[in-house]
C-alpha cells in the first residue's frame, strides 16, 4: 500500500475530526501557557481545509496537503497557522505521487524542515518541533527497515506521542508560552500535542 491520493485526502478529513473532537484538551493546553486558542485555530483551519478540498480535483496526493496548508495559512492567525501550513505545502511539494513509507518520511521530513526554517525551534525548546522530530525519526527508521505503511505510521505516532509528553517538564524557548519563563514547566505543549494527533491519525487512516 502506498500513500494515495485518497489516503491523503482521509488523513486531512481525520485531522478535522480528532481537533473537533479534541479542541477542549488543546484549549485548555494553551489556556495553562499560552492564550486559549489552539484548539480553535486548529479546529477552524482544518475545517477550512475540508472546504477547500471539496472543490479540489487533486493529481497527487501532495496537491492534498499543498491546499491544506495554504488554507491553514489563510485561516489561522496564531502561530500554528503558518507554522504548519508551511509544513503541509512542504510536505505536498514532496509527494508528485503516492509515496511508499520512505518517500513518506522524506516528505515529513521536508515538513519539520519548513516548521524550523519559519519558527526557529530545536528540539527541546518546547513546540511542535518536539514531537515531529521524533516522529520523522522512528518513520525514518521504520521504512528503512522495511515496515510497511501501517507499521511506519503507527511508530511515528508512538514517537510523536512519546516527544508530546516529554515536553510536560521543559522551558518553553519558543512562541508565547516562553514568555512565561520557568511557569512554562509542568504543563505539555499544545502544539506538540495536536502534532501527536496529526500522527496518530496518519497512524490511524493507513491501518488495515
Ligand atoms: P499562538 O501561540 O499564536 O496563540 P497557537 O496557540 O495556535 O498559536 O499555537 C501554539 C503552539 O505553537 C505552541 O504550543 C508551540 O508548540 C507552537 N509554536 C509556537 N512558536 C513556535 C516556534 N517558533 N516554532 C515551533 N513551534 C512553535
Ligand atoms: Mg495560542
Amino acid at each position: 500500500m502506498d500513500f494515495d491520493t485518497p489516503l491523503a485526502e482521509a488523513w486531512i478529513r481525520a485531522i478535522a475530526t480528532a481537533v473537533e473532537q479534541q479542541q477542549t484538551l488543546l484549549t485548555d493546553l494553551d489556556s495553562a501557557i499560552g492564550d486559549g486558542d489552539h484548539g480553535s485555530n486548529l479546529r477552524r483551519g482544518f475545517a477550512a481545509a475540508l472546504t477547500a478540498l471539496d472543490d479540489l480535483r487533486p493529481d497527487g496526493p501532495g496537491a492534498v496537503l499543498t491546499k491544506t496548508g495554504t488554507t491553514l495559512i489563510s485561516k489561522v492567525g496564531g502561530a500554528s497557522g503558518p507554522l504548519y501550513g508551511k509544513a503541509f505545502r512542504a510536505i505536498g511539494a514532496a509527494l508528485p505521487g503516492p509515496a511508499d513509507p520512505a518517500t513518506l518520511a522524506e516528505a515529513l521530513a521536508a515538513g519539520l524542515d519548513a516548521i524550523r526554517a519559519l519558527g526557529k525551534a530545536d528540539p527541546g525548546d518546547k513546540t511542535i518541533v518536539d514531537a515531529w522530530t521524533p516522529a520523522v525519526a522512528a518513520l525514518r527508521t521504520a521504512a528503512a527497515t522495511g515496515a510497511d505503511l501501517p507499521e511506519a505510521t503507527a511508530a511515528a505516532a508512538e514517537a510523536a506521542e512519546q516527544g508530546a509528553r516529554a515536553t510536560t517538564p521543559l522551558r518553553a524557548r519558543k512562541g508565547r508560552a516562553s514568555y512565561l519563563g520557568d511557569r512554562s514547566t509542568g504543563h505539555q505543549d499544545p502544539g506538540a500535542t495536536s502534532t501527536a494527533l496529526l500522527f496518530r491519525t496518519l497512524a490511524q487512516t493507513t491501518a488495515p
